[in-house]
């Protein structure tokens, strides 16, 4: 049972972000320098105040936990965090969103602490592509991360690729590692928030690399079909993997994994929108889109219940019910946890 409803929509689903720092700098994401309006040290979360809060949530209603950042792997403690997290009696799902260059160095130990599945964002699957957008990364790094999540039993291990700058070869290669690998293969409208939005503003003609989520679903299925691959078919709500969001999910026939399509501006999701956010300088945010945040670092810090679940509470009935299209939040994705 959920104490956590706002109008009409159970809120179970919490992203904590642990950090506003990465170990990339991925274009879409941050600028050449890194984060602007960086989260000041003595601001974040400690890992325990962290933890208090998800026990306090997860006692309200919240079944659903991912942490997210900046990149969740550069904060230290982090397989620590994990096993205290995976112990809350009422937490069903703890999950990580993850560029995967650190994954190899954690894998086995957060397995170990309880963390149940992983996403690793890739959106591009050639390696000169790969490191020019994230300005430094190893394409090879996260191909290796997929295949340790895989043998070491995570389930379901998903790809986020943010349609940013995908080619056809790019749907090809991801079609393949969907029919050779049971993953699940999540494309993402590309979001112009933080300083990208006020980019945006400035100069409204988005990028001619941007695909929609249709222009995608009509290359895969053209490409599966002239391949010789077989004809796309829509999951079953039952086939649909776990934590799948607002997603509308295919398979190609004899595949072992699948694909969602998210689509932000193509689709109105905030009536079935089930979360919150928590930020690694602990605001809750009830919304990506909206800049009303509820601070929760002082009652942490003293320790005060009784203030940190009506605050809670007065985040989740904040919550908008459709935002919008705010072209550009105050923070960046890194800084409110994508
Ligand atoms: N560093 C980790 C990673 O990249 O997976 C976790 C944090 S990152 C902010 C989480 C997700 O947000 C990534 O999959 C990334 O592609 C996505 N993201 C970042 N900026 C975005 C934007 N402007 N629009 C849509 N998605 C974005
Ligand atoms: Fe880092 Fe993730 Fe942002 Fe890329 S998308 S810069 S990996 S936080």
């Amino acid at each position: 049972m959920s104490n956590l409803a706002s109008k009409g929509r159970t809120i179970d689903y919490l992203r904590i972000s642990l950090t506003d720092r990465c170990d990339l700098r991925c274009v879409y994401c941050m600028g050449v320098d890194g984060i602007e309006n960086k989260i000041d040290r003595d601001s974040v979360l400690s890992l325990e105040e962290i933890a208090q809060f998800a026990r306090l949530a997860c006692a309200e209603g919240i079944k659903h936990i991912r942490l997210t950042g900046g990149e969740p792997l550069v904060r230290l403690g982090i397989v620590g965090l994990v096993g205290q997290l995976s112990k809350i009696p009422q937490l069903e799902d703890l999950s990580m969103t993850s560029n995967g260059q650190l994954f190899s160095k954690y894998a086995e130990d957060l397995k170990i602490a309880g963390l149940s599945r992983i996403t690793f964002s890739l959106d591009s699957t050639d390696a000169n592509t790969y490191r020019k957008l994230t300005r430094g990364g190893s394409l090879e790094k996260v191909f290796a991360a997929i295949d340790q999540a895989l043998s070491l039993g995570f389930s379901p291990v998903k790809i986020n690729v943010l349609a940013y700058q995908l080619t056809e070869n790019d749907l090809l290669e991801f079609i393949h590692l969907m029919k050779e690998k049971p993953i699940h293969i999540r494309f993402i409208e590309y979001m112009p928030i933080g300083h990208m939005g006020r980019e945006v503003r400035k100069n409204p003609t988005p990028p001619k690399s941007l695909l929609s989520m249709d222009q995608i679903y009509d290359s895969i299925n053209r490409l599966s079909l002239t391949k010789g691959f077989g004809e796309l078919r829509s999951l079953k709500t039952e086939e649909v993997p776990l934590g799948h969001g607002p997603a509308t999910s295919y398979t190609l026939d004899g595949s072992q994994g699948s694909f969602g399509l998210i689509g932000v501006h193509s689709q109105n999701f905030c009536k079935d929108c089930n979360r919150l956010r928590l930020t690694a300088d602990g605001k809750i945010r009830s919304c990506l889109f909206s800049d009303l945040e509820i601070p929760v670092g002082a009652e942490l810090r003293a320790n005060d219940e009784g203030s940190l679940r009506t605050s809670l509470f007065q985040a989740v009935s904040s919550k908008p019910l459709s935002y919008a299209q705010q072209q550009g939040t105050k923070r960046a994705m890194s800084a409110i946890g994508g």
